[in-house]
Order: structure tokens, then sequence, then C-alpha cells
């Protein structure tokens, strides 16, 4: 490619990457995003696409190789996650959604069975337990630091400080805000005079990571957990299915709505019927992940350094189109 072009490319790749991080901010550090996400996403995709092209002219702090957002909350204290919390890789499109199914099945001669779940909008939280007692609890942060938030998620309710078994497990999941409690929190704020949530996910979170935990308790967080820390070992288990049912038996948060399915058909007509029961959901989600439901692959098929290669999210289309600049295509 002539030089001058390379220029550009250059130019355009620097812009995204500083237009995505500055968004990320505000998003991860300050609970507090300035666009809708699809404008996120589409200008991400936007930067992915040049980097399928361009691997050259992509740095190792670019976005795309990064997970979440800094640690700002200084008073919060630091926990480091020896197995990183990792984000997901995202499809829009059911043709994409395929194409990803064939890719990962390419690796295998036996025919591989996906477990679907709901995408619940929230924020990741680690759970420690040891001996069946909850010692720590941590967000994400940017994979491989996060912040404690222990004493915070102690006041939820609907994490069990004790399990029912005496085991030591790290288990993974989702912390999030009911929509009624969103609603009413931002009524309650308006009435204030203070600045409203922008949506349920933000509003978690600015819950969750609050040096008063006081207001953590008030806030009437909930929470889904889905996955384990080396689950295979740890709860002797050998499919995703089977560790969302060893969770619920050990006193934990889970989603119901999980179905193994094993063609791109099946997956194409369970998203189909979660697009329509959405509404009825007492809390938010924003897609479908599909995940390989023999953990043992997912040893196999590991991770890069932002997401699994064993599962995928697909992400339901905007809900207030109008905010989006371009249309991407969404076909269900
Ligand atoms: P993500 O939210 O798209 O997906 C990864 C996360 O999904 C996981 O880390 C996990 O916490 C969660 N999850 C929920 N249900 C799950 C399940 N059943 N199984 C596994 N994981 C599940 O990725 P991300 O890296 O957290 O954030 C990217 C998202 O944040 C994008 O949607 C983007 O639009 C948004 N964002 C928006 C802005 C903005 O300015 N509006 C800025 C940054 C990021």
């Amino acid at each position: 490619m002539a030089d001058s072009n390379m220029e550009k490319v250059q130019a355009k790749i620097a812009q995204l990457e500083q237009q995505l991080k500055t968004w990320a901010r505000e998003y991860y550090e300050n609970d507090a995003p300035s666009v809708e996400d699809a404008v996120y996403d589409q200008t991400y995709a936007e930067l992915t696409q040049l980097a399928a092209t361009y691997p050259e002219l992509i740095g190792a702090d670019s976005v795309t190789k990064q997970v979440g957002g800094k640690l700002l909350k200084p008073d919060l204290p630091e926990v480091e996650h020896p197995v990183p919390m990792l984000s997901l890789g995202d499809v829009f499109s059911i043709e994409a959604l395929a194409d990803w199914l064939k890719q990962t099945q390419a690796n295998f001669d036996e025919q591989l069975a996906y477990n679907a779940e709901l995408k619940i909008d929230g924020l990741a939280i680690s759970l420690e337990y040891e001996a069946g007692q909850l010692k720590r609890a941590s967000t994400r942060g940017d994979g491989r630091t996060g912040e404690d938030v222990t004493a915070n998620v102690r006041e939820i309710k609907a994490i069990p400080r004790q399990l029912n078994e005496a085991i030591d497990v790290e288990v993974r999941g989702e912390i999030y805000m009911p929509k009624a409690s969103f609603v009413k929190l931002n009524e309650q704020r308006e009435k204030e005079g203070l600045t409203t949530f922008a949506n349920p996910r933000n509003a978690a979170a600015g819950s969750l990571r609050q040096l008063d935990v006081k207001i953590t308790k008030e806030r009437q967080l909930a929470a889904f957990l889905y996955h384990a820390v080396d689950a295979e070992r740890t709860l002797g288990v050998e499919t995703q299915a089977d560790l969302l049912q060893r969770l619920t038996a050990l006193g934990l948060p889970t989603n119901p709505s999980n179905a193994v399915l094993q063609t791109i058909d099946e997956i194409q007509a369970y998203i189909s019927e979660q697009v329509v029961q959405r509404e009825q959901l007492t809390y938010g989600i924003d897609g479908i992940v599909i995940k390989v439901n023999d953990l043992a692959a997912h040893d196999e098929l590991g991770n890069t350094v932002k997401v699994p290669r064993w599962a995928i999210a697909y992400k339901f289309p905007p809900e207030e189109a109008e905010t989006v600049v371009k249309a991407i295509e969404w076909t269900v």
C-alpha cells in the first residue's frame, strides 16, 4: 500500500482508539457513559475490522486487546485475579454466529453441544468461598486486577455468605439491578436533583463500587452466577449445564433460562424465543451467550488475551435505534 494511504489508516486507527478509550473511561471508571452502547460497539467493530487487515498497526495497549477499564476508586483495595476475568467476543447477526459455530466445530471430530444462556446486563463479579464461607468478592477491573467489594457484596441478599457445602471455590457471575429498582432509584435521584444513571448496568456498577456499604444495601442489587474457576476439579462437573445445576445446589442464584442446543437452527429458535420473553423479565439482558457445553473443550480451545474461544455473545439490536449512527444488520 502507498505510504500516504498507510498514514491515513494509521491516523484513523489512532482516532478510533482515542475515542473508544475516552468512552471506556466514562463507562467503566465513572459508571457514566455519554453514548449508547450501540455507538460504542459500532466504533469498536470499525476498529477490529482495521485491526484484522492491518495487525501490524495495532499496539499492545489497543482497546481491542484490553478488558474493561483501569481502577479509579483508590480507596477500594486491589485484588489480583490469577485466572483473568475476561470479556466475551460478540456477533450481531445469525450469519456471524453460524460462522463462529463452524470455526469452533472445526477443532473437533465429534459434534459439539452448546449451552445457551441469557446475557445479563450487569457487571462481572468474582466470589471466593473458603470452606463454604464467602471470604472475598471482587470486580473484574482490567481483568487482572479488580476492586475488593467484599463488604458491599455482603449486603446483597441474593448472595449467600455460606454455601451448602464446606468447599473452596471461586465462582463468577453478574451483579445486576432489577428494572424496578432502577426506575425507583432514578426517580428518587431526579427528585433530589442528582444526575440519573444511564442504564441498569451503570447503576449496578455505581451502587456496588461504594465505600459506604449502606448505599449498596439500599440499592437492592441481585446476582446470577454462571462460572467457576477450574470447575471440573473443584466441583466435579463436566459440562456448563451441569455446572449451573451444581451452583444452584450450592445455594447460589443461577438463571433458569439456559438450554443445551446443537444446531444453528436450534440456537436461532432459542434466540427468537428469548427476544419475545425479554420484556417480561424483571432484569435487563443485552444478548445471548453461547458456550461450548463440554468443559474439557474449554481447556482445549483456551482464550485470547481478551476473550475465551469457547463462548460468544450474540448481542441484541439496540432498543433506541435512532441513536445509532449507521445501521448494523441484525437478523433476528
Ligand atoms: P460485554 O458486556 O459485551 O460482555 C462480557 C461480559 O458479559 C462478561 O464479562 C460478563 O460479565 C457478562 N455476562 C453476562 N451474562 C453472562 C453469561 N451468561 N455468561 C458469561 N458472561 C456473561 O463486554 P464488556 O467487555 O464487559 O463490555 C463491553 C460492553 O460495554 C459493550 O456492550 C459496550 O457497548 C459496552 N461499553 C459501552 C461504552 C459506552 O460508552 N456506552 C463504553 C465501553 C463499553
